[in-house]
This record gives structure tokens, sequence and C-alpha cells, in this order.
């Protein structure tokens, strides 16, 4: 059983290092997509007008959470410097920090790896944050901490915690095997660890929980549906007598505001009132900003869209979701995934898998101005994007901007 200390993280956004850290930084702007913004978010090539989305790419969040890794390779440089998991869900970023010599440690709880560090060890958490007993153990191993947890992730740690003290049975809309759903579903257990949490994750799941509070549920089928996504303990018949809903930062807000009302209406029709549900909106603002663009851009008439970013990113994942409702959609992580003027490596929404698809003639042989709308996730640098913007412009035909 390891013991608790106190182990502040050490805050590494120092002078001394911050002038470099932006010149490190510049590898992930692009004067294009700058140039683009300020014309309007529009581009004019050959047979084709691209748009770009009003809000895209890196928010602040991502930004700091990369200024904070880059600031500890040069602070601690020579010492080991480990990362738990992805500091955020983008390959270009990652290999980039790779490449700085960052060591990786694995998202699990009861990994061996953890028993080796010392002291002498720097680690970074990641900005998601980490669950409460991968951090007590890192105190215990007496590391030296860098943390990188978004300001807006620490808000739905307050409200969930908030619940928790009042004995409110969080329910997190959020996908159970994420990385901030896992971090967040640790914290609802509050301080002498005895809350509850369920995480559920669309709206079909949670009219399973509503039909089950009103009485129309079966528990051994209940239980089974979630395994995986509730607390230890965690009983249905008691501990959904009040809840209250907090949700992963980069759910599509459309579905959240879908999941609350389907629980509010569910407490009601047991209670005859809704006092014991409780609601937080915690989608983050940059989310939230990334996806009224898109629906905005969507209103013109695009012949495609191109959605930009790490394919295990959630906020991206929801973006391509909104996109594919509406317009054939291409949800692919870099430039090269665009093959040739007829192929293109994406991502199946479906399958949850990179495929090969073949494209109509129409980008290489258009028979009117193609519109074409590109964004990109919040974990998505601009020099990525930038690269895309070339290589759709190089295929029709277009070789310099
Ligand atoms: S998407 Fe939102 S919660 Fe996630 S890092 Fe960015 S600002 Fe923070």
């Amino acid at each position: 059983m390891e013991t608790a200390k106190v182990n502040r993280p050490v805050n590494v956004r120092r002078p001394e290092v911050m002038e470099q850290v932006a010149k490190d930084l510049a590898h992930f702007q692009s004067p294009l997509v700058e140039c683009i913004r300020l014309q309007g978010n529009e581009l004019e090539l050959p047979g084709m007008r691209l748009f770009l989305a009003e809000s895209f790419g890196f928010c602040d969040g991502v930004k700091r959470a990369i200024e904070i890794a880059y600031a500890a390779c040069r602070l601690f440089k020579g010492r080991r410097i480990w990362l738990i998991g992805e500091i955020i869900h983008n390959p270009d970023v990652n290999a980039r920090l790779d490449a700085l010599g960052l060591l990786h440690l694995p998202w699990k709880m009861d990994d061996p790896a953890y028993d080796a560090l010392t002291a002498e060890d720097v680690v970074i958490m990641p900005a998601f944050g980490v669950p409460v007993s991968l951090r007590t153990r890192l105190d215990a191993r007496g590391v030296t901490l860098v943390d990188s947890t978004c300001g807006n992730v620490i808000k739905v740690w307050q409200r969930v915690r908030t619940y928790a003290a009042a004995g409110v049975t969080s329910i997190i809309h959020g996908k159970a095997r994420h990385e901030e759903s896992m971090a967040t579903a640790s914290q609802s257990l509050g301080k002498d660890g005895k809350g509850n949490f369920l995480v559920v994750f669309n709206d079909a799941d949670a009219r399973l929980v509503a039909d089950y509070m009103n009485g129309r549920g079966d528990k051994a089928s209940f239980m089974q549906h979630f395994a995986g996504s509730y607390s230890e303990g965690f009983d249905p018949d008691s501990h959904l007598a009040e809840i209250g809903l907090a949700n992963q930062t980069t759910m599509l807000k459309s579905e959240t505001a879908e999941i609350q009302s389907i629980l509010r209406q569910a407490v009601e029709e047991r209670d005859g009132h809704s006092e014991r549900f409780h609601m937080f909106d915690t989608i983050c603002g940059a989310t939230q900003d990334r996806q009224n663009a898109l629906f905005d851009l969507l209103e013109k008439p695009l012949d495609a869209m191109f959605i930009i970013g790490g394919y295990n990113s959630s906020n991206t994942t929801h973006l391509a979701h909104i996109a594919a409702k509406r317009v054939p959609t291409f949800f692919i992580s870099t430039a090269d995934c665009l093959l040739h003027p007829q192929r293109i490596r994406c991502y199946d929404l479906e399958q949850k898998k990179e495929v090969e698809r073949t494209l109509p003639a129409w980008i290489k042989h258009p028979e009117r101005e193609l519109q074409i709308g590109v964004t990109a996730g919040a974990s998505c640098p601009a020099n990525v994007i930038e690269a895309v913007i070339c290589r759709i412009a190089e295929l029709c035909g277009c070789a310099e901007l």
C-alpha cells in the first residue's frame, strides 16, 4: 500500500525557458492558415473554393499542455522525463514530443513501470488529467510532477466532487475508456471514496437509465450493459435516487442536451418533481466553438468536408459525426492521407478504423467550381492544416500557394 505525500506539481513555464519554447512551438504555426483566416476564411483554387471554419484547430488548453511539455524538456534536460499516455491526441504533436526524448508511461493503474520510478524522474500529467489513484501512486514515488491538466477538466472535477459530497451519484456523459472520463470518474468518488458514478455514452444509454429508474428495467441486464462504466459497489436501486449530470468536456453539445432532458424527465416521472436531478454543462467553450463553427460552415452548399485531427481525439470525432450527417466527409489525420486525386485514406466512423476510399473524379476534373469545407479538432496544429490545404491545392493542379 503506497502512502500519499503532498507532492505539488512544479511550474515549468519559467522565463529562462519560455523564450526558447516559443521558438519550438513556431513549428506548429502556419502563415498560410493565418492568411486564409485574415481574408475571411476562404481560399480560391483552380476549379475550387475552399472554406475554413471560423473556429478550428488548437484550443488554449492544448497549447498550454504542449508548451508545458516543451518547457519540462528544456528545464529538466538530462533527467528522465516521462509522459503518461499521450499529452493530447494528435499524431504530429506526439511524434515531435517523442523526438525530444520523452519516455512513455502506460495509462494503466497497475502497470509495474510506475514502481520503477524514483525521485530523479520527472512525470508529466496529460491535458485530460489522471485518475486520483494514479496521482497518489506518483506522489508516493516522490517524482517531480508536471501538471498539464486543462482548467476546463478541473472544473468538471470540482462539479463531481460537489455531487459526491452531497451524496449525489454522478452520471458522466462520456466514453468510459477515455482518459478524461476515467479521471473524472475517479474524482466523483469524493474525498472519502464513497461517492458513485455511472458513465453513459449516448442517449440510448440514458434511456436505459431512465427506464430502470421507473421500474422498466432488469437489474442483471442493466449491470451487464454498463459493465466497466460504474463505480465499485454501484447499485442502481439505491444509487440512482439522486443524480447529477456532468460531461466529458469534448462531447457533442446536442447529445448532452438530449441526455439531460431524458434524465430530468425520468426523475420527474418517478418523483413528481426534478429536485433530485442536478445538471451542470461542462462541455468546454473551445469544443462548443468548433462545433458551432462547423454547423455554420455546413450551411454552405458544400461538395465535401475535410475534418483533420487524430482518430482517437474525441472532439475531432464529434466534428466528423456532425459533418457526415450533412455532406460527404473525409476524416483524415495528415496530408499524407490524400494519396492521389482519386484515392484517400480516411477514418471510417462505422468501422472505427482507417480505410482507403476511391473518390469521384471531381477533384481532378471538376465540371463546376467545387466548394470544399475544412476544419480541424482542438488538438490539431495549424502546420498540419496547412499541409492538407497545400495537398488539396496540389491535387487541383495548383503547384504553389
Ligand atoms: S478541448 Fe477544452 S477541455 Fe480539452 S484541452 Fe481544449 S480547452 Fe481544455
